[in-house]
């Protein structure tokens, strides 16, 4: 739930369920009760949100935020990934060596491109998807120390 403005929350919900997005959000019925009952607005988009982008560079035209690629929300760091390669790209034009971007961008998403991964494939099969959250309620340091490492 991510507050948008004063008057406005955007609701997500992630999973691989198929239903309407009215339909889940009834299986939270603590968020339902908070929200007006008019509140929910047509769903704004859908996923999967993946981009699999192979070059970023064509020359001066380079691609950054998730038209460079994107895996999953998951892990929340589109928009610290996105500033950073912003950061990149503009000093790799303004030093007129825009081919030397891509490899920024493989350096700035490797850890992200590693752990979301991995957190994906966890999800993908059953066994594992269960005890994703046991398991970071059970090691609780581990589970913190990789949130950090993806937000640094
Ligand atoms: C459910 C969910 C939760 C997320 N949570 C987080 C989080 O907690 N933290 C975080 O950092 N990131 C999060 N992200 C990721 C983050 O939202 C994105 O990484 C970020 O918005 C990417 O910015 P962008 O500018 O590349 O793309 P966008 O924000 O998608 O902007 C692209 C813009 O281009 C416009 N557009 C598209 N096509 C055209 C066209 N043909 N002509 C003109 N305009 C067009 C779109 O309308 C849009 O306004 C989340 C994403 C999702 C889906």
């Amino acid at each position: 739930v991510t507050p948008v403005g004063p008057d406005c929350v955007g609701v997500a919900v992630l999973g691989g369920d198929q239903r309407p997005f009215a339909a889940r959000l009834r299986d939270f019925p603590a968020l339902m009760e908070r929200l007006p009952a008019t509140a929910v607005d047509r769903p704004r988009g859908a996923g999967p949100l993946r981009q699999r982008v192979t070059s970023r560079v064509h020359g001066r035209a380079l691609l950054v935020g998730d038209a460079a690629g994107y895996l999953d929300a998951l892990t929340g760091e589109g928009l610290a990934i996105s500033f950073r390669c912003a950061r990149a790209l503009v000093d790799r034009v303004c030093s007129d060596e825009p081919e030397r971007y891509e490899r920024d961008y493989r350096v700035i998403t490797r850890r992200y491109q590693l752990i979301t991964a991995a957190m994906l494939a966890a999800a993908r099969r059953p066994s594992l998807r269960r005890m994703i959250v046991p398991a970071a309620q059970r090691l609780a340091p581990v589970f913190t120390s990789a949130v950090n490492a993806l937000a640094r």
